[in-house]
């Protein structure tokens, strides 16, 4: 586990700035839900902490270190995406044990990490199956594996329920947070789900246009939201 500290963060594409000095601090093994409406950053947030998209300019701190030329594989995070695109030629062991074989880990190492990624998800009994024979549900716990298994200091969630209908959303709400309650791996979880923030997070972050509006816990929010744009969002009848 880690705190990660993002200071006055930016990102341009080309001339166009779409992320305008962001300052998040996040607690070693809290829980962080960034909301906001379509096109306001998120994504782009994530991607840079991950190292999949470069830093244009600010700092980007993973525990003490500064890790803005650090490449994503060393980086200690792992991600899981909205569309969670497994290989539809491995069976449910081989998708989350792939990384592993990235990195040269051993076979015994493998079969380790993914049976204790299998044991956390309740994927025990389907390791040899393929992605078609799975469900949504089922595809989005072996998303979930291919995180865990490589023990991360860092999750990364990007919208990782907006494929599912709305029961299994909410069933699978349910299964993250126990999951961070079980591993406390500092979490950033990208909603525009303010019920998902509401429910899940300990501290909720509302971009607006590559700018944090207002950062605080759920309640705080609710309570007392710094302007109507955060009202609006967090759903205060304020
Ligand atoms: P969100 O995830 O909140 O919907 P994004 O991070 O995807 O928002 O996008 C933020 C802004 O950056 C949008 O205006 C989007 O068009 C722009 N953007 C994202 N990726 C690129 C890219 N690769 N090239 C140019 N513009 C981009
Ligand atoms: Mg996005």
């Amino acid at each position: 586990m880690a705190s990660v500290t993002i200071s006055d963060m930016r990102k341009s594409f080309g001339k166009h700035e779409v992320i305008h000095g962001v300052d998040i601090k996040i607690a070693d093994g809290s829980f962080v839900a960034l909301v906001g409406p379509s096109g306001c950053g998120k994504s782009t947030l994530l991607r840079m902490i991950a190292g999949l998209e470069e830093i244009s300019a600010g700092e980007l701190r993973i525990g003490e270190r500064v890790v803005n030329e650090l490449p994503s594989k060393d980086r200690d995070i792992a991600m899981v995406f909205q569309s969670y695109a497994l290989y539809p030629h491995l069976t449910v062991a081989e998708n989350m044990g792939f990384s592993l074989s990235l990195k040269k880990a051993s076979k015994a190492e493998t079969e380790e990490r993914v049976g204790y990624a299998a044991r956390t998800l309740g994927l025990e009994a389907l390791l040899d199956r393929k992605p078609k024979q799975l469900s949504g549900g089922q595809r989005q716990r072996v998303a979930m594996g291919r995180a865990i298994v490589r023990d991360p200091q860092v999750f990364l969630f990007d919208e990782p329920l907006s494929n599912l209908d709305a029961k299994l959303r909410v069933q699978m709400r349910g299964e993250i947070k126990a999951l961070h309650r079980r591993l406390a791996t500092t979490t950033i979880y990208v909603t525009h789900d303010q019920v998902e923030a509401m429910t899940m997070a300990d501290e909720i972050v509302v971009l607006r246009d590559g700018r944090v509006e207002q950062a605080g816990q759920p309640m705080d929010l609710y309570d007392a939201p710094a302007n109507i744009f955060v009202a609006g969002f967090i759903g205060s009848p304020a």
